[in-house]
């Protein structure tokens, strides 16, 4: 059997709702109808009885003298008057009426069979020991004659009700649903299109389900931008890898015609320059990608700062091009990091200033501890960046101009950096100069005491 819809279920839900609460309506007014009738009927025959009382009196005579007001029948209000013995004087009772019944001075009660009656005696009294009994008699009004016309008009309006309620709750339900199909709709069409620009693109509104597709849609923005990137990323890294594989293959083109050894020599020196190249640049996407997705699971731990920058700055190898290196590094400097990682970040920054500075230049190290956060920063009085290059070269494979980065540049460099920098709550700054040098700060945030 097909299961039933989050829509048909709500729609039967809404309409037994409203049966059930229909239902418990009209149970009220039948009880109320009843109780109301007899009152009402109650009160009628207390009132007709009294207005009757006060036309009562007895002539000289002796016989009683009945005013114009009188009534032996009114509003269904019998009047009967009985002598102290209970002999019945005047008034003809209805022939269903109780009889025998014993007198009762202003007592309401009800007495007979299925025709019952309400009955009601009053002693009117004459004087010392003479008076009459008046009784008045009305039969117990039928609220089940009500109550059966208004079941008779729920049984006819409850399946109208049933239908038309259905319909409301069902068009009700659809409209507050179409916004889910939309979503689903888009959803469906991106999974099987994987055309990542569709959009659900609800109306902007501050209800839930306006919310939940704005959501979803800037999910798809993100994936659409991370997929976009991914591409982006594949296609630089094949385009990064084809230029070294194409060096190494004209290379051996060449080495084929090579006649002496020294010629044979340079043509394998290039070709293990350009295969290092390549080694080192797959070995970096390979760490960049593990880094993005969380594979290459960084063990942070709180350590010496001061200690590892100083160790690596006192075994760097012999700077190229008479560059020499200073540090200036504050003792004590406690963080949370990650050795490894922390020491490609800086090992990444200080070969770059060697390979962008300048000949006999210096590069100075210092590491700051101030209340807000660490500093490390690696400066050079190299070639600087130009101004409007600032922003891009954190982009993968960005360089200001190969030529200038040598063979050694892969131009990842900095987005590791920058990588790095983030998995550890802090950033990179950088300030530069063309022609006069280059700072790149690491702001990290200080270790919890
Ligand atoms: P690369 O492998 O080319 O050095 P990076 O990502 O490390 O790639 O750097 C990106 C670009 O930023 C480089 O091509 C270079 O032009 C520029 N750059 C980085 N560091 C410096 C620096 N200290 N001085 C001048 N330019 C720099």
């Amino acid at each position: 059997m097909r299961r039933m819809t989050v829509k048909g279920k709500l729609t039967l839900l809404i309409t037994g709702l409203m049966l059930v609460l229909v239902a418990a309506v009209l149970a009220f007014l039948v009880n109320i109808t009843s109780t109301v009738v007899e009152e009402n009927a109650q009160e009628q025959l207390e009132t007709t009885l009294r207005a009757n009382l006060s036309e009562i009196s007895r002539a000289e005579n002796g016989l009683l003298d009945l005013g114009d007001g009188f009534a032996f029948t009114r509003s269904g209000v019998y009047t009967l008057i009985y002598s102290e013995s209970g002999a019945l004087l005047a008034g003809q009772p209805p022939l269903s009426a109780p009889e025998g019944l014993a007198f009762g001075n202003g007592v309401l009660r009800t007495a007979g069979g299925s025709d019952a009656y309400y009955v009601l005696d009053f002693w009117l009294p004459f004087g010392w020991d003479d008076g009459v009994w008046v009784r008045g008699l009305l039969q117990v009004p039928e609220a089940a004659d009500v109550v059966d016309d208004l079941i008779g008009i729920a049984l006819l309006l409850l399946p109208l009700l049933v239908v038309v309620g259905g319909v409301a709750a069902y068009l009700l339900v659809r409209s507050a649903f179409r916004p889910f199909d939309r979503i689903a709709a888009t959803a469906g069409a991106i999974g099987e299109g994987r055309d990542l620009s569709r959009r659900i693109g609800l109306p902007p509104g501050g209800d839930e389900i306006t919310r939940l597709a704005t959501a979803f849609d800037s999910m798809f923005e993100r994936l659409e931008r991370s997929f976009e990137a991914e591409k982006q990323f594949t296609s630089d890294a094949s385009h990064e890898l084809r230029t070294p594989t194409a060096v190494i293959l004209a290379q051996c083109a060449e080495t084929r015609h090579a006649e002496t050894p020294e010629q044979y020599r340079q043509a394998i020196a290039v070709i293990e320059r350009q295969a290092r190249k390549m080694s080192d640049l797959i070995g970096q996407l390979l760490q960049m990608t593990r880094l993005d997705q969380g594979t290459l699971r960084a063990s942070m731990e709180e350590a010496d700062l001061s200690d590892l920058v100083s160790v690596i700055c006192a075994e760097q190898p012999a700077l190229p091009r008479g560059i020499t290196l200073e540090a200036d590094v504050e003792p004590d400097v406690r963080a949370v990091f990650d050795v490894t990682l922390m020491s490609r970040l800086l090992q990444n920054l200080l070969d770059n200033a060697a390979r962008y500075g300048r000949d006999g230049g210096h590069i100075w190290v210092a590491l700051r501890r101030t209340a807000e956060e660490i500093r490390l920063s690696v400066r050079d009085d190299g070639i600087g960046i130009p101004a409007d290059q600032l922003e891009r070269i954190w982009q993968r494979f960005y360089q200001v101009d190969a030529a200038r980065s040598g063979s050694a540049g892969t131009g990842l460099g900095l987005t590791m950096v920058r990588q790095i920098a983030e998995l550890h709550g802090g950033r990179v700054t950088v300030e530069s100069t063309e022609g006069a040098g280059s700072c790149f700060t690491l702001h990290l945030p200080p270790a919890a005491p």
